[in-house]
């Protein structure tokens, strides 16, 4: 790509999130070990930072190491030493903590000097909670008798899953509800997407320029942007293109790119900005609440797959001749003009997302239609923003928001559609 800098130039560290990311389960995600050795042979440093506090940093390693990621436990940052940190800087050294979690809590509690205890009885000054398997009932029961008396609470995190060979199944936040349901009280939370877990990654990794790189909106990138870092979202994980083009402005990424590849591209190829609505071949336009994506040529593979056309906002490639047109759901009356070739059928095969091209990254030009839908759906979005917080209605949750931000801006079928038929679609395999 010549002089351009790639995403490891630009950025000292890469402060990675796991699941999703780097593994699913016991399983690398495809490219991961190879584009994780690559970044370290360009000079860029890892971090693997996790909300997961079931673990050690020394047996995170060695999972990873085992799986063909090579990482020191030096390396690993989990919840559990951000909210021992927490902890320790409140708390004398030699407190007594009560444990409800497991082995990832007691060591990141005794190498900042506390004490893990198990029982409330025990004399703790201060309750932690964070994910173990191993957490039933009497624990649940010794943790709400100290939260009840008054201590301190601090939660490693508050995911309400955690991802398994199974499916779903109950994570920290789900035990910490039953804790918060007992006692009436709300825990201090230490990970992502609170600050203190980025923080603790920053000072662990002493980087200057971090990019975080993760797979969820709702905690990597949004603890990202709440500390101003850079990030690049992954679809190898459990997020949808159609949640990055619905994303409410603090969830939205300052990258997007298909897996840990991306690392070895140029940020103009991977950026994704309100506005930014003409991305290589690719047009987006939101128009009577419903998505245009229009494409500049069936044979402009080439010129999208450059990865550089993201500079090229305002070149008004719709204007060409020859554009085709994807129609939504809802249609919006895009069929009136004639001789325009349906999407579907002008697509290149390069341009499916993870598919190998000969001429730019792989799923380049996927890639460019997605940036191009969120450049215009953002902009939409934005350009009502204040008036939906003048009403009140900013909501927490990732899908209330969604609602709340493109309430009448846009509709989701057409969103949707148009990924589709320009096959703007995640790798088949859902991890979870
Ligand atoms: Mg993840």
């Amino acid at each position: 790509m010549g002089a351009v800098p790639h995403l490891t130039e630009l950025y000292d560290v890469a402060l990675l999130d796991l699941d999703g990311v780097v593994y699913v389960g016991p399983r690398p995600v495809s490219h991961a070990p190879e584009a994780l050795r690559q970044a370290r042979t360009a000079g860029m440093r890892l971090a693997f930072v996790t909300n997961n506090a079931a673990r050690p940093p020394e047996r995170v390693a060695a999972h990873l190491t085992e799986i063909g990621v090579e990482a020191l436990p030096d390396e690993v940052v989990t919840s559990a030493q951000a909210a021992a940190r927490l902890l320790a800087e409140q708390l004398p050294a030699g407190s007594k903590v009560l444990v409800v979690g497991g082995e990832g809590l007691e060591v990141a509690l005794r190498e900042q000097d506390l004490v893990p205890v198990s029982g409330a009885d025990d004399g703790p000054v201060a309750v932690v909670q964070g994910f173990s398997p191993t957490v039933g009932w009497p624990l649940l029961a010794e943790g709400t008798y100290a939260v009840a008396s008054g201590l301190p609470w601090v939660a490693t995190n508050t995911d309400p899953v955690v991802p398994t060979d199974r499916g779903r199944a109950p994570g920290n936040g789900t035990l910490v509800a039953a804790i918060r349901t007992a006692t009436g009280r709300e825990p201090v939370v230490a990970g992502k997407p609170e600050p203190p877990m980025h923080r603790e990654a920053i000072l662990r990794s002493g980087a200057t320029r971090p990019l975080v790189v993760g797979d969820r909106l709702d905690t990597d990138i949004e603890g990202a942007n709440a500390a101003g870092a850079d990030s690049l979202l992954v679809l190898t994980g459990v997020t949808d293109p159609i949640d990055v083009v619905l994303a409410p402005a603090r969830l939205r990424p300052t990258y997007v790119g298909h897996d840990l590849r991306a690392l070895h591209v140029s940020p103009d190829a991977l950026r994704v900005r309100a506005g930014d609505a003409t991305v290589g071949a690719w047009h987006a336009v939101v128009d009577g609440g419903g998505l245009r994506l229009t494409r500049a040529s069936a044979h402009a593979g080439s010129g999208g797959a450059e990865g550089l056309a993201g500079s090229a906002a305002s070149d008004g490639a719709g204007s060409d001749g020859g554009v085709a047109r994807v129609r939504g759901a809802a249609s919006d009356g895009a069929g009136s003009d004639g001789g325009e070739a349906p999407v579907r059928g002008a697509v290149s095969d390069e341009s499916r997302v993870g598919a190998g091209s000969d001429g730019g990254e792989p799923g380049q030009d996927a890639l460019d239609g997605l940036r191009a839908v969120c450049g215009a759906v953002w902009a939409a979005a934005d350009a009502t923003g204040d008036a939906a917080g003048a009403t009140g209605n900013a909501a927490r949750a990732v899908g209330d928001s969604v609602e709340a931000v493109t309430g009448g801006v846009v509709d989701r079928a057409s969103v949707e559609a148009a990924l589709d038929a320009a096959r703007i679609t995640r790798a088949p395999a859902r991890p979870y």
